[in-house]
């Protein structure tokens, strides 16, 4: 078989052991719980909230939902589909749609009512009480922005927030950036864990999460799926993965998508561990010639460069808070500084596609990948190609 052969079957076959397989069952998020009882109404029962999904064929109940501006699902192994309980998978489904509604309502740097946008509100005022999620990730952010010189900062929105990237639109000013920068630096972000209380100390810094929201709502979802005693799943928060436990005594199989189309350039088995990509093509623009994309240099306040910066970053780790910040790190070291930095870390794990398609791949990770075969011995090898280097087929 020819490699283009060779290569769009094994494509075939990733994407048909990709999890989950259509067709999809719509799920209605459970309302959130209310923050106070006070005389709020109950809400009435949704049109296709009770729905419960059939077990599949492969003993998998999955749905999906439209959250945290974004698709999320939920695929739950519950064993041979005479023998499983769907109505309960369903429920546990549901109700961790409902949890990661109410994380978002916490979280959103979109949400002007949101804790987090109150935090912004009162910077440079007195320490406010926060709640027990938002204060684990906002701990767990600035060990983070601390271990990646700063790649990584919830502080940056400070900054970001003159940003958009809808496709028309345009830089901000050079010195409205610049002006914007001195809001930026995690060490700024004061944390009290005893008290339960933090602040940003100077006037107008802005906190954004969109570099770590995604992968705690996708680690809080396993761990109350796990609870309610279903502990094989995997869940999704666009692009974000968790896999937790197995699929019929196997590793969940999560794939790696194409910068460039439809399909996988391959696949991470998974068990207990998170998968997250991050790309270029995700959310951008153009302009006069040249291309933004939405992950930002926290050190400049432009995105990260396009000679530096790779086509996709997959970050393996064993959390999704972990690997969806450190994802946004690597994109912001750029591909060389990127991937000897995740080569360096314990527990991280790497699947860099750079600019020209090359595959680079962390050790950790190489005998594990599920990738196309090489060409044939005799075919030319990539210029320059190294130990973990690959070509995209
Ligand atoms: P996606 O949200 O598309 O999955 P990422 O996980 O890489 O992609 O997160 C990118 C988002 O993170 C941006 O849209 C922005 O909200 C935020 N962000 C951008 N740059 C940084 C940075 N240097 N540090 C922290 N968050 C960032
Ligand atoms: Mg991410």
């Amino acid at each position: 078989m020819s490699h283009a052969r060779l290569a769009s079957a094994l494509l075939a076959l990733l994407t048909a052991c990709r999890q989950p397989s259509p067709p999809p069952e719509k799920i209605e998020p459970e309302p959130p719980t209310p923050a106070t009882t006070a005389a709020t109404p109950t809400p009435g029962p949704r049109p296709g909230a009770d729905a419960v999904p059939p077990v599949r064929k492969d003993g998998t109940v999955y749905a999906e939902s439209e959250l945290m501006g974004t698709r999320v699902s939920i695929n739950v192994w519950v064993g041979p589909p005479d023998q499983a309980d769907a109505a309960a998978a369903g429920q546990a489904i549901r109700e961790a749609f409902a949890e990661m509604v109410r994380l978002e309502g916490i979280m959103s740097e979109w949400q002007p009512d949101s804790e987090l946008s109150h935090l912004g509100d009162v910077a440079g005022g007195e320490p406010q009480r926060l709640s027990p999620e938002l204060l684990e990730v906002l701990r767990r952010s600035r060990e983070i922005a601390e271990d990646t010189g700063g790649a990584f900062d919830p502080t940056f929105h400070g900054v970001g927030q003159l940003w958009s990237f809808r496709p028309g639109a345009k830089p901000p000013s050079p010195e409205a950036i610049a002006a914007a920068l001195s809001l930026v630096g995690w060490q700024h972000l004061e944390l009290d864990p005893a008290a339960g209380t933090g602040r940003l100390a100077k006037p107008g810094m802005r906190l954004g999460l969109g570099a770590i929201g995604k992968g705690y709502a996708a680690d809080v979802a396993s761990a109350l799926l796990a609870r309610k005693g279903f502990p094989n799943h995997v869940v999704e928060v666009g692009g974000d993965t968790f896999a937790a436990g197995h699929k019929d005594g196997k590793p969940w199989m999560v794939g790696i998508q194409r910068p460039d189309g439809p399909g996988v350039v391959g696949a991470v088995p998974a068990s207990d561990l998170a998968v997250v990509t991050s790309g270029d093509y995700q959310r951008f623009f153009e302009y006069e010639g040249k291309r933004y994309a939405h992950i930002i240099d926290p050190k400049t306040g432009w995105p990260v460069p396009a000679e530096r910066s790779p086509k996709s970053v997959t970050l393996v780790a064993k959390t999704g808070t972990d690997a969806d910040a450190y994802c946004t790190a690597v994109a912001v070291m750029g591909v060389d500084a990127g991937f000897a930095f995740a080569e360096a870390h314990e527990g991280l794990d790497v699947v860099i596609i750079t600019q020209d398609d090359e595959l680079r791949v962390t050790s950790g990770l190489r005998d594990v990948l599920v990738l196309p075969d090489p060409p044939a011995a005799d075919a030319p090898s990539p210029a320059g190609s190294v130990d973990g280097e690959r070509q995209l087929p």
